[in-house]
Formats: structure tokens, sequence, C-alpha cells
């Protein structure tokens, strides 16, 4: 098997389908949500604010998935940049991937599932399908904030609906068809 490239690479886990189903769920119930609280003039700003942080959470997590983790130092790759400790190590010294059969860097290890050595492997995400390490853990990290806030801002939402709703039924459903103008079914 040639080493995975990047997360956009199969195979496949399971666990990267059950996060793709996830996300456009998440998704849809947030937006449904959105439509159904009553109309008030944070409606528009709410809106943007939900568009903003999900699509942050899917390009971090596209980024994430899409650089190659690898320690360049084993790479095969002729332009490829090592990545050495210090200029000074000679290569004798270096540290080997008995599996690469390449020299490596000291802070790397191998991945099985990605069968590469990975430059400070931090694990193996079976969500993003790619090793984290040290070139993609900023985005890794980015990716984890943006669904932290998104799922925070869905959930506070959902809360607020709830609230309207238990306190004030008659003026919830007479105030949460200000969605209707917009899809052209005013009545
Ligand atoms: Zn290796
Ligand atoms: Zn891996």
């Amino acid at each position: 098997m040639a080493p995975r490239i990047n997360g956009m690479q199969s195979p496949y886990a399971p666990q990267l389908i059950l996060l793709v189903f996830t996300v456009v769920g998440i998704g849809l119930m947030h937006f449904l949500v959105l439509t159904s609280i009553p109309q008030s003039e944070s409606a528009l700003p709410v809106l943007a604010v939900s568009v903003v942080l999900y699509i942050a959470m899917l390009i971090t997590g596209v980024v994430t998935s899409g650089i190659n983790p690898i320690d360049r130092t084993s790479s095969q790759a002729p332009d490829a940049e090592a990545d050495l400790d210090s200029p000074a190590v000679m290569p004798a010294a270096r540290p080997h991937c008995s599996i690469c059969v390449r020299p490596v860097n000291g802070q790397s290890k191998h991945c099985k599932y990605c069968d590469k050595c990975v430059m400070r492997l931090d694990h193996h995400c079976f969500y993003l399908n790619t090793c984290i390490g040290r070139r993609n853990y900023k985005w890794y990290f980015a990716t984890l904030l943006g669904a932290l806030l998104f799922c925070s801002f869905s959930f506070g939402l959902s809360l607020y609906a709830l609230v309207s709703y238990y306190t004030d039924p008659d003026g919830f459903e007479k105030k949460r068809n200000w969605v209707s103008p917009c899809i052209g079914n005013e009545n």
C-alpha cells in the first residue's frame, strides 16, 4: 500500500462517513431551529453568525484533512524540504524508521493507518481520515474550536426557542412565521 497523502484519500474509516452525516445533520437542524424562532431585530445577525461559524468549521476541517503531515525527512519527494532538528546532524546519527526504511526526525512516529512517518504525531484522526501532527495541528485546533463555537451557538439558540415557546406559546406562534415572506407564502 502506498502511504496515504492526506485525508481525502481512501480507505475511509466509518467515522468519516458518520462525521459527514453529523455535520450535514446538525447544519439542517440548526437552520430549522433558526427558521422557527420568533422574529426579532437580531434575526439577520443570528443568521450571519450561523453561516460564518458553519463555513469556518467546514473549511478548517477540510484544510486539516488536506494537509499532508508527513515527516519530509523520510519522504522520497526530490523537492522535499527535510524536517531535520539541526543541519549539523549527520545522516548516520539520525533516527531511522524500520517500516519506512528511511531516516526520520527524532520527533516523528510511524502511523500504521497512513503508512508513513508523521512529524510530532499527536494521533490518527479517523473522523478527518488523517494524522494530526505538527503540520496540521493548528488547523485541527481551529476545527475543534469552530465545531465547539457552532454547537454552543446552536444549543443556545435552541434553548432560546424552547424558553420562548414555553413562556409565551401564543406570541411564539404569531411571530414565528417571520421567514414566510422570504419563501413567498405569506398568509
Ligand atoms: Zn515510518
Ligand atoms: Zn495516520
